[in-house]
């Protein structure tokens, strides 16, 4: 060890913990007036500011003193993106607690496993999740209480839910006299589940640091961009990887929030859009793809609405050209992961750039692009070898940085981490100028005679026809090749197009060899708790499927 190591010049810094409830006081302070605008389940638009934010905050904080809620323990939430949800986010962290969000779109069954899981000791649910909560509470002893998220007179009176409270009472009952308790910044300050396609699913367990650094990383002007002058509408549900997390980086910028409630259909998000003059978004391309199909129908455009970030799965470059060019809607192409907090890379144009042709920034940005500072990223062959950044060697991605698990929750699965790197299971490459793009889900790829079928390529195409809606590629079994690609495709309302005039389309777009081998037009392409198609539940549907012979 050299003698600077054995000997540092400590630095003269202020060594503050960063603290989730930090963010909430800093919009309170230096943002108060700003506004927070959500559509509630109760149908009607609630409006405040970020000074109510944190004022309720601090009660529901005192409330969960009272209930005797300690450092460390879990306090779920079933809840759409809403000013309630955003409170408990900022109470329950903010106590030293940790906010555990499930996705109310799992089976009851799998909501009960992660709450048991996960030793939740309150849980929070908005109304509309009544249902589920009815399903679960008698299997989930350790629940002490539920908080329903909405006025005493709401409750359901037939007492079928052990200590069941209105948010409302509590929020009523409690002072905001609180003082945000200090404590280390590597505390658990919230817990995610994976999706889990196969197995059951794991817990990322994020800090306060972990979340304050990606606030900071991710709103960078080459990440999501966020700042005070935006409207910021997060599509993408607080229960899904925290919103990306909007809802802690809106704060720390000032910026307006709009919360959607449980309403994304195409018709719902383009009024609030226009209403609350929303600039910027983010979301799932399945929520996109109901948005711009209602504008398309009606005529419409966007009047103040300037960039969105897609991700979670590919974007497709059909949608992203029509949100540029069509609607003047920047899109930045986006990936990351639960196990990421989310954000690992992102898709903008570098100052080289700016004479390219419009063709050659598109094929740029399809990429899903650049890491954040903070995160670290390599591609390796099967052996852990790494391989060549030349845009078209591709391989398993590898990440490291400070808002990446090194284990998941009670350490499920064990060691994950591969010589101190966090395998992501995408497949992808690196360009010569570090952009990323993921050619594939490594269960996901085709494997066709020992070579690899990235699928996402082959999607992009099939939806880039004009009579496509949605596409998905799987890998079915082939007697020669072992598997062989097949294309299921959904057709856009009253377009028509045979299965011959669709493969003929993919010539000269992809490799001969990449071709499907059979098309197969369905009604809809089944999608899982976070709007992604589950190429599980393909793959078992058409694993009986006999390919053409050539
Ligand atoms: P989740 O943890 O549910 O958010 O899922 C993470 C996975 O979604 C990643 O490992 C990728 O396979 C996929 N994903 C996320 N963003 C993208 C993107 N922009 N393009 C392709 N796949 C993506």
């Amino acid at each position: 060890m050299s003698s600077y190591a054995m000997s540092p010049l400590m630095g003269q810094m202020m060594n503050k913990p960063m603290l989730i409830s930090s963010l909430i006081e800093h919009a309170d302070r230096y943002f108060g007036k700003n506004e927070i605008v959500s559509r509630r389940v109760e149908g009607d638009i609630h409006r405040y500011n970020y000074s109510e934010c944190h004022r309720r905050s601090k009660k529901l904080a005192n409330a969960f003193a009272e209930l005797g809620v300690k450092i460390g323990d879990r306090i779920a939430t079933l809840a759409w993106n809403g000013y309630r949800h955003l409170e408990a986010y900022y109470a329950v962290s903010g106590s030293g607690a940790v906010l555990h969000t499930i996705n109310p779109r799992l089976h009851p069954e799998q909501i009960a496993y992660i709450a048991n899981h996960a030793e939740d000791q309150y849980l929070l649910f908005d109304m509309t999740f009544l249902p589920i909560v009815q399903a679960i509470a008698a299997h989930c002893p350790g629940i002490k209480g539920y908080i329903m998220m909405c006025d005493r007179d709401k409750l359901p009176a037939d007492g079928k839910i052990p200590n069941l409270m209105a948010y409302e009472d509590l929020i009523e009952a409690n002072s905001d006299d609180f003082v945000w308790p200090v404590f280390d910044e590597n505390s658990a300050s919230s817990l995610c589940y994976t999706s889990g396609t196969t197995g059951n699913p794991k817990g990322a367990l994020y800090s306060h640091r972990s979340t304050i650094l990606h606030s900071y990383a991710s709103s960078l002007p080459d990440g999501l961009n966020v700042s005070a002058r935006d409207s910021v509408l997060p599509v993408v549900p607080m229960f899904h990887v925290n919103a990306w997390g909007l809802p802690y980086s809106a704060p720390l910028n000032g910026a307006k929030l709009v919360f959607p409630g449980p309403h994304l259909d195409g018709k719902s998000l383009y009024e609030i859009f226009e209403q609350e003059k929303v600039t910027f978004s983010a979301g799932v391309p399945t929520v996109w793809l109901g948005l711009l199909t209602y504008v398309a129908q009606n005529n419409l455009k966007f009047s103040t609405f300037k960039r969105t970030v897609i991700g979670g799965s590919a974007c497709p470059p059909a949608m992203m050209k029509t949100l540029r060019h069509t609607y003047g809607v920047e899109v930045v192409h986006a990936w990351g992961m639960t196990e990421m907090s989310p954000l690992g890379t992102a898709g903008t144009l570098m100052a080289k750039h700016a004479d390219l042709t419009e063709d050659e920034k598109q094929a740029i940005l399809q990429k899903q692009g650049h890491v954040l500072y903070g995160v670290e990223m390599k591609i390796v062959d099967d052996a852990g070898q790494e391989l060549p950044w030349d845009g078209k060697t591709y391989g398993n991605l590898l990440v490291k940085g400070p808002w990446i698990i090194h284990s998941y929750y009670k350490n499920e699965g064990g060691d994950v981490l591969e010589d101190g790197w966090f395998p992501t299971g995408d497949v992808a490459t690196i360009d010569t100028d570090g952009y990323m793009q993921i050619t594939d889900r490594s269960k996901d790829v085709v494997k066709s005679g020992g070579e690899w079928i990235g699928t996402i390529d082959l999607e992009n195409v099939a939806v880039s026809h004009p009579a496509i809606l949605q596409a998905a590629c799987i890998g079915v079994f082939h007697p020669k090749w072992d598997e062989r690609p097949l294309l299921l495709a959904v057709k856009k309302p009253g377009a028509e197009v045979t299965r011959e005039e669709l493969l003929q389309f993919f010539d000269g777009k992809v490799a001969k060899w990449w071709l499907p081998d059979d098309v197969v037009f369905v009604e809809s392409l089944p999608l899982g708790a976070t709007g992604k198609i589950l190429k599980n539940k393909l793959r078992e549907q058409f694993k009986e499927h006999k390919l053409p012979t050539a």
